[in-house]
């Protein structure tokens, strides 16, 4: 099974970039656009044509590309999907049976017969992932949010940013073959908006929505789009599951009869990846949260998409006490006007000691987890809020210790083996005896105290 699914690769490859990201195992095409390379007619020749595309295995031999030779370069039949000398597309299966995860480079060599430059190279990589690790990516779409679970071949997408926001190039970083699923969280623009271009770019297989209908131009689109272009489009509420690849999400929010305003009425899941557990809440407000935490829902989760972008409507210390998330995650775009994210929020999320990251200043973050446990990856060097450390009680005096002696400046006492020890600590004020301890071993527990005065 695994073989089968692991045979098959094509490769994208955009000639004129230096290095295009590929990646995976699905179906991936090689889109080659000879315009760009240039070549020049010489010996006659008028219209240059393309005659050979070579493409060979730069690391020495480590993976195989199955169009079958042993040959260290390999000849691609130009016709297979070119459809004129300078522009045209054409695949290339890839077997990546026995290739461990990691990123692997290549070249394709172009000969174009007739041309003074006639032969070209253009590297390309190839990344194989590891299928059983899972990367939740928190896309920087500015003020919005899109969030891309990739595990594998499976891919979810939730939200897509607003209109003006291009996620397609990062996603086809990611994405083999289809797009799986797509969410969107309630129909907001800065939900929604992105999500109109990801469907001209990508076959979804599924679109689930909370049902709610909105009346923007941007919701109409998305829903025509859906309706039109992909099989099945869903409704979710409270207490729905569904299963996407070998991920399994339960849906927390909202209640069926969509009781709140439309951020609150986000649709809120949870997603347990192994032990390591997730939350995504899209815009759901305090409302929402006081709704779930009722019904029993929320309990500790060790990654919390933040609600609505930071908003002081979301992240109340009750939810958050109920989270306890190590990491929490907002997504919001720099001097965006509604503040976000808040400073009580900021500050709730610090009293509970969870580690802050922000789209607005790390850019993409990034979790990966094997399922045990998980790391943060940001795309910028940004300074994460880190837990303020809970506040120290305020120190109770220590107790006086014994009737002070003015000279008292030592003190000793006897442990139960009776090893004897004295160091200096104590201290005489005001005419009681009190004790500063100092580095020395002695410890109270089991021991006899006895006080001496200073020789
Ligand atoms: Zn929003
Ligand atoms: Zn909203």
């Amino acid at each position: 099974m695994k073989k089968a699914l692991m045979s098959i690769l094509m490769v994208t490859v955009l000639l004129g970039l230096l290095v295009s990201g590929i990646s995976c195992t699905k179906t991936k095409t090689i889109s080659l656009n000879l315009s760009t390379l240039s070549f020049t007619a010489t010996q006659g020749a008028s219209n240059p044509k393309l005659q050979t595309i070579e493409i060979r295995d730069s690391n020495g031999g480590t993976f195989d590309w199955s169009v079958g030779s042993s040959a260290p370069w390999i000849t691609l039949s130009p016709t297979s999907g070119i459809s004129s000398a300078n522009t045209g597309t054409f695949t290339v299966d890839v077997n990546t049976d026995g290739m461990s995860a990691g990123s692997y480079n290549a070249s394709i060599r172009i000969f174009v017969p007739g041309a003074t430059n006639r032969l070209q190279i253009v590297p390309v990589s190839l990344t194989i992932k590891n299928p059983s690790q899972l990367q939740v990516h928190f896309i920087d779409v500015g003020q919005g949010d899109s969030i891309l679970l990739d595990l594998g071949t499976t891919e979810v997408l939730i939200d897509g940013g607003d209109g003006h926001t291009n996620i397609v190039p990062y996603l086809q970083q990611y994405v083999d073959g289809s797009l799986e699923a797509m969410i969107a969280t309630h129909p907001h623009d800065d939900h929604i908006g992105g999500l109109i271009s990801v469907m001209n770019n990508f076959d979804v297989d599924m679109v689930l929505t909370n049902g709610e209908s909105y009346g923007t131009s941007t919701y109409s689109d998305f829903m025509d789009k859906a309706w039109k272009e992909t099989p099945e489009v869903d409704y979710v509420s409270r207490g729905d599951t569904f299963t996407v690849g070998n991920l399994a999400f339960k849906v927390l929010n909202p209640e069926e009869s969509l009781p709140l305003d439309i951020n609150g009425n986000s649709i809120v899941m949870e997603l347990d990846y192994g032990s390591v557990t997730f939350l995504f809440t899209g815009d759901a407000q305090w409302d929402s949260e006081v709704s779930m935490v009722d019904a029993g829902l929320i309990h500790h989760i060790d990654i919390l998409k933040v609600g609505h972008h930071g908003s002081d409507t979301s992240s109340t210390e009750e939810f958050l006490d109920k989270t306890s998330p190590e990491v929490a995650v907002y997504m919001a775009g720099i001097g965006n006007s509604y503040g976000h994210p808040r400073p009580v929020t900021i500050s709730n999320l610090k009293k509970i000691e969870a580690k802050i990251y922000g789209t607005d200043t790390c850019g993409t973050i990034t979790v990966t987890t094997d399922g045990s446990g998980y790391t943060v990856s940001t795309a910028k060097k940004c300074s994460i809020a880190t837990p303020t450390p809970t506040p120290k009680p305020t120190p109770t005096p220590t107790p006086p210790i014994g009737p002070c002696n003015p000279n008292c400046e030592c003190y000793s006492y006897t442990l139960h083996n009776d090893i004897q020890c004295s160091q200096a600590g104590a201290i005489c004020k005001d005419g009681t005896c009190s004790m500063s301890r100092g580095s020395g071993t002695c410890s109270h527990h089991g021991g006899v105290r006895k006080w001496i005065n200073c020789p």
